[in-house]
């Protein structure tokens, strides 16, 4: 389950809910207005540059080509 943290637009309240469905009304439990901005900071991992990099390019090509039955490993 998603737990997204929020700001209310009208008294900047910041606050957390699980949202078990986008279309959900998230409204602030202080002034309960409906209308707040969606922060996406707190769960999203950071990317490395090099690590993604390496892994997708030989590991996928040589993965796919070798179980093809050209190279007789099984
Ligand atoms: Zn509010």
């Amino acid at each position: 389950m998603p737990i997204y943290e929020y700001i209310c637009d009208e008294c900047e309240t910041q606050f957390e809910r699980i949202v078990l469905n986008q279309t959900q009304e998230i409204a602030c439990p202080k002034c309960f207005g409906k209308k707040n901005t969606i922060q996406l900071s707190v769960f999203s991992a950071p990317n490395g540059n090099g690590a993604t990099a390496k892994q997708s390019g030989p590991s996928s090509s040589g993965g796919g080509g070798c179980c093809g039955g050209g190279c007789g490993c099984h």
